[in-house]
């Protein structure tokens, strides 16, 4: 794990106030819709085309796929990248939830359930607006750990959410900061 050298915390943390973070998420999704063109030798103009086809049957796409083709198109109902919305757009919604119908793969090594954590916290991340601000900070800073390929398990994940339970938002993140330097250790 490196440090991010914008706003000093591991490289993907940083959340959307950090915009060489934010760029490294987005690029977890970008980097496979790159490769997902380059298979079907698609041109620029047909990129949105292609995108509409993957949105309409997700359940034959990985979801980073989706993802990236959901950030292709526009929101009927509020103008935004559709599925990234105002947490009251009913379309944006909609879209949201119908991200998770899409494929998603461990890959080699890790502990399966690995991949859905990164889904989730890389949806959380990149949609900040429809989750706590509590599990938003969790999903930011676990996010480097889960791409080195680190699941916490259930007995740690239960005795880090009664330990934020009813923390502020600072001794969240200095929980967490504890947390994945705990980790980092054990490795
Ligand atoms: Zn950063
Ligand atoms: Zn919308």
């Amino acid at each position: 794990m490196r440090r991010c050298e914008e706003c000093g915390g591991y490289a993907y943390s940083g959340g959307p106030e950090c915009a060489v973070c934010l760029e490294l998420v987005d690029g977890i999704v970008e980097e496979e819709w790159r490769s997902f063109l380059h298979r079907w030798d698609v041109t620029a103009d047909q990129e949105a085309a292609l995108a509409e086809m993957v949105v309409e049957e997700p359940e034959r796409h990985d979801w980073r796929v989706m993802d990236a083709a959901l950030d292709r198109l526009v929101c009927p109902d509020c103008g935004d990248r559709l599925s990234r919305g105002p947490a009251d757009c009913s379309a944006c919604n909609l879209a949201h939830g119908f991200r998770y119908a899409a494929i998603e793969t461990d890959r080699p090594g890790v502990p399966p359930g690995n991949e859905h954590a990164i889904r989730v916290n890389v949806s959380v991340v990149r949609r900040p607006q429809v989750t706590s601000e509590h599990e938003f900070l969790v999903r930011r800073l676990s996010l480097p750990l889960l791409l080195v390929g680190y699941l916490p398990t259930t007995q740690e994940a239960q005795r880090m959410s009664t330990l934020i339970k009813n923390s502020s938002p600072e001794r969240v993140t200095w929980l967490m900061k504890q947390a994945i330097e705990d980790v980092i250790r054990d490795r």
